[in-house]
């Protein structure tokens, strides 16, 4: 597998480069990944964000592992609520969902839609399945964690002390509805 990853939108006019191994790769059914998922799809020109049972893919990455190539101008928050404590970013070109980031956060979760067919890292775990009405429905290849426990605290937190304990800032400007 390539440690250097070129991630793009659908139209090709942002770039973000992926270095080095991630901390996870994961799916989530929180509701609030279902709930900006369904939004984000609906905007014209998108595609699917969920994945079969409403599965969002994400690969966590260290934000000092995050270069912002090109179109850096074109990427545009996208909030669940006015108050909401994270957001999502989305290229404003074509309306593909760029990363999930956590106020204070030191990992941005990319979208597993950037990686190109056949290179996203294999899935490690699914995370906040008991936020699924019946979780059951799920394979069971790799964990299915109800919450964001154990093994997910413990790779983000590694990840944290390997970066010295910084939270580096991500500069977005501007707003997206959806
Ligand atoms: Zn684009
Ligand atoms: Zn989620």
């Amino acid at each position: 597998m390539s440690l250097v990853h070129r991630l793009t939108c659908a139209c090709g006019q942002v770039t973000l480069i992926a270095e080095k191994a991630p901390i996870a790769s994961v799916e989530c059914y929180c509701s609030s990944c279902r709930a900006a998922g369904l939004r984000l799809q609906r905007l014209p020109g998108s595609r699917p964000v969920l994945g079969r049972h409403d599965g969002t893919r994400y690969v966590l990455q260290r934000k000092d592992r995050v270069r912002f190539a090109e179109g850096h101008e074109r990427m545009k928050a996208f909030r669940l609520s006015p108050d909401a404590g994270s957001r999502r970013v989305v290229a404003d070109c074509c309306h593909t969902p760029l990363f999930l980031e956590f106020k204070g956060g030191h990992w941005l979760s990319l979208y597993g839609g950037l990686w190109p067919t056949g290179t996203l890292p294999a899935l490690q775990m699914r995370t906040m399945t008991g936020d699924l009405a019946d979780p059951s429905v799920l394979p069971d290849d790799v964990p299915n964690l109800k919450r964001q426990s154990g093994p997910f605290f413990l790779a983000l937190l590694k990840a944290w002390i390997a970066m010295g304990l910084r939270n580096p800032q991500i500069k977005v400007t501007g707003e997206i509805n959806a």
